[in-house]
C-alpha cells in the first residue's frame, strides 16, 4: 500500500520542525493577540465557490469536492479565510465587544494539483484574520507579525512584496483598461485567460501559463488608476511599513488569487540561491464583501496563508537548523533480569516528575543498553544491578563529563531534577 499521490506522512524526527514551526507561529499569535479559531476541514461546497471566487484556479481545477452519503457536495477546504469568515458570521462576532476580530489557524488544506517541490495535494497552511477594521496599521500589523515569524525562524534573504488592487472604483477602471490592452491579442493567451478577459481581467496578470508573454509586463499598472483615497491608504502602509523598519519591492502586477481582494496585497518570498529561483512562503492581503458574502454586516477584513512545508523546505535550504527538542534525560540500565521490577518502579517515579526518561524493552544485554542510550543522547544514566537494589543506591552516570555519583534511591528523582535545573540556567 502506499500513499495517494501528494501527500506524505510526517515521521517523528520531522513532526519535531513541525513543532518548532507552529510553536513559533502560536507564540507570535499571542503577542500579536490574535486567538486560534479551528473549523472543519470539509465545508459545503458553495461556501469556497462563493468565498473564493468561481474564476480562480482554486475552484475551477483545485477542489476535492464530492458528494456525501446523504446527497450533499462537501469540498474539503483549499484554504482558510472562507471558513474563518462562515464562523465569523455563524458566531456573530461582528457583534462581539473585542474588535476587531484577530483569529489565526493552522492545518490541512487540499488542493488538486500537479505535486512538484513544495507543491503538494494535501499541505499544512499557518494563517491570520483580522475581521472589521479599515485602518492602515492593521495591514502592516499582519505584515509584520508574517515578517517577524520568519526572521525568528531564522531565514535568511526573505522579500517582502506588496501592491494595492485599490477599492471598487479604482478597480472598475483599471478592468477597463486591462481589457481594452488584452482583448485584441487575446487569441495568444490560454483558454483560461479568454474567460478571464471579460470576468476578472485582473487574473490574466496572476496566470501560470501565460507570465512570460510580454503584454503582461506591459500591462497598464493598477497603480496609476488608484483613487485618492486607495492612493492615501496604500501610502500610510508603506509608511508605518518604514517606520517599524521592514523594507519592501512595489510590485504592480502583483495579484491575489482570490477574488475578493482589494486594496493592499502582498507575497513574502524565499529568494535563497540555489532554489532555483524563488518561491513564495506567504500571501495574503485585504478583502472586503466576503463578510457581507456570507450573510454578515459590511466588514472589512486582512489575512493570510503561508505554506508550511514550503518554509521547511526553505529552512533546509538556507541549512538552518532548528532548536528541536530531542533530549533524553536518563535512561535506566537494567544489569540482570531482576532488576526489571526496580527499573519500571523508577522510570514510573521520574516521568511523574516530567524527567524524559527511557529503558531498554528489547531484552538487550548491558553493553547493547549502553549503547542504546548513547544512541538516544541520554544525558544521565542510573544501571540497576542486584547489589544496588540491596543497598537502595545507584550510580548515576553524567553522560557529557563521565562523572558517577551515588545517589541513594529516595533522593534520585531530587539530584536528578536538580542536576537537569542547574544545565538549563547554564
Ligand atoms: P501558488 O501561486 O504557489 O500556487 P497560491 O497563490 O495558490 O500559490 P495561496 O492560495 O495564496 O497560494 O496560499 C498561500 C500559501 O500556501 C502559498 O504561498 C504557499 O506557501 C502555500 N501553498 C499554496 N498551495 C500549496 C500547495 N499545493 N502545496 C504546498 N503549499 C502550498
Ligand atoms: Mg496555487
Amino acid at each position: 500500500m502506499i500513499l495517494p499521490r501528494g501527500t506524505h506522512d510526517i515521521l517523528p524526527e520531522e513532526a519535531a520542525k513541525w513543532h518548532v514551526i507552529e510553536k513559533v507561529f502560536m507564540d507570535l499569535c499571542r503577542t500579536y493577540q490574535y486567538g486560534e479559531i479551528r473549523t472543519p476541514i470539509f465545508e459545503h461546497t458553495e461556501l469556497f465557490e462563493r468565498g473564493v471566487g468561481d474564476t480562480t484556479d482554486i475552484v475551477t481545477k483545485e477542489m476535492y469536492t464530492f458528494e456525501d452519503k446523504g446527497g450533499r457536495s462537501i469540498t474539503l477546504r483549499p484554504e482558510g479565510t472562507a471558513s474563518v469568515v462562515r464562523a465569523y458570521v455563524e458566531h456573530k462576532l461582528f457583534g462581539q465587544v473585542n474588535q476587531p476580530v484577530k483569529l489565526y489557524y493552522k492545518g490541512p488544506m487540499f488542493r488538486y494539483e500537479r505535486p512538484q517541490g513544495g507543491r503538494q495535494r494535501q499541505f499544512n497552511q499557518m494563517g491570520l484574520e483580522a475581521i472589521g477594521s479599515f485602518d492602515p496599521a492593521i495591514d502592516t500589523e499582519v505584515i509584520s507579525l508574517a515578517m517577524n515569524f520568519f526572521q525568528m525562524l531564522g531565514l535568511p534573504n526573505i522579500e517582502l512584496v506588496i501592491n494595492s488592487l485599490g477599492d471598487k472604483e479604482s478597480r472598475q477602471k483599471h478592468r477597463e483598461a486591462l481589457i481594452a490592452h488584452f482583448e485584441p491579442n487575446i487569441d495568444e493567451f490560454c483558454a483560461d485567460c479568454h474567460t478571464r478577459l471579460y470576468k476578472n481581467p485582473l487574473r490574466i496578470l496572476d496566470c501560470k501559463k501565460d507570465h512570460d508573454h510580454p503584454l503582461i509586463q506591459t500591462a497598464p499598472s493598477i497603480l496609476d488608476f488608484l483613487n485618492e483615497e486607495s492612493k492615501s491608504y496604500f501610502e500610510q502602509v508603506k509608511r508605518y511599513l518604514e517606520a517599524i523598519g521592514i523594507s519592501y519591492r512595489v510590485d504592480p502586477t502583483l495579484v491575489r488569487g482570490l477574488d475578493y481582494y482589494n486594496h493592499t496585497c502582498f507575497e513574502i518570498m524565499s529568494v535563497e540561491e540555489g532554489f532555483g529561483g524563488q518561491m513564495t512562503l506567504c500571501g495574503g492581503g485585504r478583502y472586503h464583501g466576503l463578510v457581507e458574502e456570507f450573510g454578515g454586516p459590511e466588514a472589512p477584513g486582512i489575512g493570510f496563508g503561508m505554506g508550511a512545508e514550503r518554509i521547511l523546505i526553505a529552512l533546509e535550504k538556507a541549512q538552518i537548523a532548528l532548536p528541536v527538542d530531542n533530549m533524553l534525560d536518563c535512561y535506566l540500565i537494567t544489569a540482570q533480569p531482576e532488576a526489571e521490577l526496580k527499573a519500571v518502579e523508577l522510570m514510573a517515579a521520574f516521568r511523574k516528575q516530567r524527567i524524559v526518561a527511557e529503558k531498554d524493552y528489547m531484552g538487550r544485554k548491558l553493553k547493547a543498553q549502553l549503547k542504546d542510550a548513547n544512541r538516544k543522547n541520554a544525558r544521565f544514566t542510573v544501571i540497576i544491578g542486584e547489589t544496588e537494589i540491596n543497598q537502595r543506591a545507584y550510580q548515576l552516570k553524567d553522560m557529557e563529563g563521565g562523572e558517577q555519583v551515588e545517589v541513594a534511591e529516595e533522593m534520585l528523582v531530587h539530584e536528578l531534577l536538580d542536576r537537569l535545573k542547574r544545565e538549563e540556567r547554564n
